[in-house]
């Protein structure tokens, strides 16, 4: 595998899907034909399913929150806590996981835009509440709640429900990832389908000279986008790909 350097005066900008975590144990959807964990994604993530039956969406994510604390982040969670370590703020990476593998790994300079397992908050917060908006912030939370009568209550009378986004919602942190991918003269994507937008879309929005490599068994839905493409499995791959100059 030909060594890919990146230079004194380059920044990094990594988007890493669920195929990151898949060594780790955690299933993707896409290589299950739709199907995460064997749900319907429209029947646990998103916020339909949770108006019409928050206890089998809090089921779902009670079981993901069992598999995540059960697991423990591989070689390419710690191949790009390594970059990091080598390149300080000229790295930058998005996950759309909500597991907390990179972080356990030893990431710092990351953020979660499709939010993260062991966060919760009120149903009637974050964006698109207008008027009615509950203030209160998401908390840090590992507990499981399997019925509907286990489900916590905000002060102001909400349920307290997953902090992630659902399909529908508006990722985290965008404007953030906006200067971030701008700033960027290396795109490495990994592990992601390239189907669930606008994440795939990021691979677009880097400046035309920027390398923009992807990482994974398969191609992606977006292949044409990348400037160069690595088929295999991230924990292979990542270990070997770069060498910080
Ligand atoms: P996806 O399930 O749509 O696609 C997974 C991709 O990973 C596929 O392209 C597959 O070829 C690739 N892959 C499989 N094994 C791999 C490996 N060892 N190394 C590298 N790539 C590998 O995942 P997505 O594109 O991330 O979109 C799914 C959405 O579902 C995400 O937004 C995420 O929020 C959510 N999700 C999260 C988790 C998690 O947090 N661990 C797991 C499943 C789904």
């Amino acid at each position: 595998m030909k060594r890919i350097r990146i230079g004194p005066e380059e920044r990094v900008f990594v988007l890493t899907g669920a195929g990151v975590s898949a060594e780790s144990g955690l299933k993707t959807f896409r290589d299950q034909g739709g199907l995460w964990e064997g749900h319907r994604v429209e029947d646990v993530a998103t916020p339909e399913a949770w108006a019409e039956n928050a206890a089998r969406v809090w089921r779902f994510y009670s079981q993901r929150r069992r598999d995540a604390l059960k697991a423990e982040p591989n070689v390419a969670h710690r191949s790009l806590a390594a970059m990091e370590r080598a390149l300080g703020e000229r790295f930058f990476l998005c996950t759309q996981n909500v597991d907390d593998l990179h972080e356990r790994a030893g990431s710092r300079r990351l953020v979660h835009m499709h939010g993260e397992l062991f966060a919760s908050r009120c149903e009637f917060s974050g964006a698109g509440m207008g008027a009615f908006a509950c203030a209160a912030k998401p908390f840090h939370d590992e507990a499981l709640y399997e019925s509907d009568a286990a489900i916590a209550r905000c002060a102001c009378g909400g349920r307290i429900r997953p902090h992630i986004v659902w399909f529908g919602e508006t990722p985290l942190k965008m404007n953030r990832i906006e200067r971030e991918i701008a700033q960027a003269t290396t795109m490495l994507v990994a592990g992601t389908s390239g189907a669930v937008y606008p994440a795939a879309s990021f691979v677009n929005w880097a400046e035309p000279q920027a390398r923009r490599i992807y990482i994974g068994p398969e191609e992606p839905a977006n292949a044409g986008s990348f400037t160069q493409i690595v088929l295999g499995k991230a924990g292979e791959v990542l270990p070997e790909l770069f060498e910080v100059g």
